[in-house]
């Protein structure tokens, strides 16, 4: 069996190290916002070359989060893309704001820029992009857009860490990257996690009131604040796990090229072009025949997922939420399987996985 993810798998090489980090941890008795959660800052905003990394609860929190420093008003608008994790619409719901939905490029799964500004209105105050699948969104117009309306960007970088446009790293083009480190991301802890990157001094020091009950002394709140603090065990994990991210990223480039080279057009892959660098979070492929292809493969012995089978506007918590039509998106939603692609993964087993796909 060729399992989709296995994340004991993924974690053995780094078991040793995870050890030892939590007996240091245990033996300091220090468990929120310690040395382990400062380290880890440091380091992600040395990997990012952000100014600033906030560790917080999870990467829902740190679009919340993110969010919420703009001060925008209730029923101001965000514009996000229409094919997201449902997560990036629930951040700009639970921060009182309008999620305006606009439809993904079906070559690159991301955002297409050609339809932001018809979305634009006198309400709208940010763009809220999301990096999916580890592709980074095509930034220059996006840039020029925001420009353009005087429009604040966060970057939804939950599948993207490490992936480039033009050699600049995702969640450094707009005012915040926001990070999620749940156990599938390929920065992933054994438990929830995010973290929030900036370069503004005062943003960076509203999300740290924030995730602290809105205080920055003790027992002082200046804010209405919330508990979301990147746990302390978990960020002496993500240390060890970030010395490796860049190896996990080579290696998830390595099969994703096997496929690109090998796998029959008969399925339609991902878009390759030299001003990105993919991190493949996830390598879909498209047919219009999904459910039985995947059947076939799990015939065979191989396991897959999609991402996502259900399209945020056909989803039953946002009915009266979200309203128009999103065919681009549904079309997405209906066509793609998610092949296997994970660190743990030999390329021997990508080789099977194309050659039983190939003979479909
Ligand atoms: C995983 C994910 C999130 C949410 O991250 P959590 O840590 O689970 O809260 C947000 N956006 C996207 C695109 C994601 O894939």
């Amino acid at each position: 069996m060729i399992e989709y993810e296995n994340l004991g798998k993924v974690n053995k090489p780094f078991v040793e190290d995870y050890k030892k980090s939590f007996s240091e941890t245990l033996q300091r008795g220090w468990f929120i916002l310690g040395q382990n959660v400062e380290n880890f800052e440091k380091e992600f905003a040395a990997y990012t070359g952000a100014k600033y990394c906030i560790g917080v609860a999870s990467g829902l929190d740190a679009l919340l989060l993110s969010l919420k420093a703009f001060d925008f008003k209730t029923g101001d608008e965000v514009i996000l893309p229409s094919n997201t994790y449902i997560a990036t619409i629930l951040s700009v719901l639970h921060a009182g704001l309008i999620p305006v939905l606009v439809e993904p490029d079906i070559s690159t799964y991301n955002i297409d820029p050609s339809r932001i500004e018809e979305k634009i209105t006198s309400k709208t105050r940010a763009l809220m992009i999301v990096h999916l699948y580890g592709k980074s969104c095509e930034m220059d117009p996006i840039t020029d857009i925001c420009k353009k309306y005087d429009l604040r960007l966060i970057e939804d970088c939950a599948q993207s860490h490490g992936a480039k446009y033009k050699n600049k790293i995702t969640g450094r083009f707009g005012e915040f990257g926001a990070f999620s480190f749940y156990p599938t991301k390929n920065l992933g802890a054994l438990g929830d996690g995010g973290a929030v990157v900036t370069d503004d001094p005062l943003l960076a020091e509203k999300i740290k009131v924030f995730r602290n009950y809105g205080s920055k002394v003790k027992y002082y709140n200046e804010v209405v604040g919330y508990n979301s603090r990147l746990d302390e065990v978990q960020a002496g994990f993500l240390s060890v796990k970030l010395k490796k991210l860049d190896d996990i990223n080579r290696h998830k480039n390595k099969l994703a090229a096997l496929y690109h080279k090998e796998l029959k057009n008969d399925f339609i892959k991902p878009a390759v072009h030299p001003d990105f660098y993919d991190v493949y979070h996830i390598y879909n492929i498209r047919h219009p025949e999904r459910d039985k292809v995947r059947n076939y493969l799990l015939n065979n012995n191989i396991k897959t997922d999609v991402h996502y089978p259900v399209s945020p506007n056909n989803q039953a918590a946002m009915k009266g939420i979200i309203s128009g039509r999103y065919p681009v998106s549904e079309e997405i939603h209906r066509t793609t399987i998610s092949l296997p692609v994970s660190y743990f993964h030999t390329t021997e087993d990508i080789k099977k996985v194309i050659s039983v796909l190939n003979n479909y």
